[in-house]
């Protein structure tokens, strides 16, 4: 048995796109990295968006874990999760359980010498297609050169957070059908809006349509979106519990299903997830927006997944890079995580 010691919580001053990671240490000397979701950017005030969250993580939910063995994660995430059901079992109690659970995973993985991955059961996956996600940029000749960057360095598929289906048409017309397209609209139009830009989607044979409508929860219009466009849809992130992914599918708007592992209570509750995917026969696609502890265990779910078809690795130009490194991506695919823990590469 190795004792909890010591848990902090940063939010590092990279730049806007701020990131929540937290630090357990046991008697082991090894320390867990993890990471909690980061907040609505804010361009004006760096950092800021994220306090509400790192708040939970140090003054609710921290000191209950010090002394407390690091090899009983399932047992800490129920006894964290029953202590805080009365702040809600949704939103920033359960963001800053992601950041626990992460790190927690990644410190046992360490004090055994394995991968998370291995430690879940092992990859069903040789390689994964990954595809490069590029921030919103708006600026077509900037879209193509991002387009083409992500080209070079071996992707065949990109997506897009722009909201004028114009760029989609763009890149067909400058790289060919070959390439993969996906578009974000982060839940941007109203129903009638959505079904207009998901047709002009389809024209451009996009591979998914991403949370095309607001609110970004309502499934009924999710799915109506997607029927009446006929365009597969893509959605999940701004899901929680395990409940809530049930009800999504139920729905069956979805053909891929993108739960954002600092959202939802992090490996743990992941690995529930991976379950139902299977039940409802869903691709599971995991989302994610930032290079850092969050790819990483995201990467570890997905290897371990059988339902996963795309792992989502963040694009972004050398202005927004973090701490960490891209994982291996290699002709586009990513490949199997070596290292103990959730992998992290400096
Ligand atoms: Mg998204």
């Amino acid at each position: 048995m190795s004792l909890i010691t010591d848990i902090k919580v940063e939010i590092p001053d990279y730049n806007h796109m701020s990131q929540v990671m937290v630090y357990v240490t046991s008697e082991s000397g090894h320390v867990g990295v993890g990471e909690a979701w980061w907040g609505i950017p804010s361009a004006d005030n760096p950092g800021s968006t994220s306090i509400p969250i790192a708040n939970v993580i140090e003054h609710l939910l921290a000191p209950r874990l010090i002394g407390k063995s690091s090899r009983t994660i399932e047992k800490h995430w129920f006894d964290l999760w029953d202590y805080g059901y009365r702040y809600a079992d949704e939103g920033i109690f359960l963001m800053g359980l992601s950041g626990i659970d992460i790190a927690l995973w990644d410190l046992l993985g360490k004090e055994l010498n394995t991968s998370v991955c291995q430690l879940l059961g092992g990859p069903v996956h040789e390689k994964i297609p990954g595809y490069a996600s590029l921030p919103a940029l708006r600026d077509p000749e900037v879209v193509l050169s991002e387009v083409k960057r992500a080209m070079d360095a071996g992707f065949f598929a990109v997506k897009l957070h722009e909201l004028d289906p114009i760029h989609v048409h763009n890149i067909r017309r400058e790289f060919g059908n070959d390439l993969h397209i996906m578009v974000d609209v982060n839940g941007h139009f109203n129903k009638i809006e959505a079904i207009e830009v998901g047709k002009e989607l389809a024209k451009g044979n996009v591979t998914w349509y991403e949370e095309p409508v607001r609110p970004m929860r309502d499934h009924a219009a999710i799915k109506e979106v997607g029927d009446r466009a006929n365009v597969p849809i893509a959605a999940g992130e701004n899901e929680y519990t395990l409940k809530n992914f049930e009800q999504i599918l139920q729905s069956k708007a979805l053909t891929y299903l993108q739960p954002e592992i600092t959202k939802i209570g992090g490996i743990t509750a992941a690995k529930r997830i991976t379950g139902l995917t299977e039940l409802y026969n869903t691709a599971l696609s995991p989302h994610n927006m930032r290079i850092g502890p969050a790819l990483s265990a995201s990467i570890q779910w997905g290897f371990n997944s059988p339902m996963t078809a795309w792992q989502e690795v963040p694009w972004v130009r050398y202005e927004f890079a973090a701490q960490y490194k891209l994982p291996a991506v290699e002709d586009g695919y990513v490949l199997p995580p070596t290292e103990p823990g959730i992998g992290l590469i400096k």
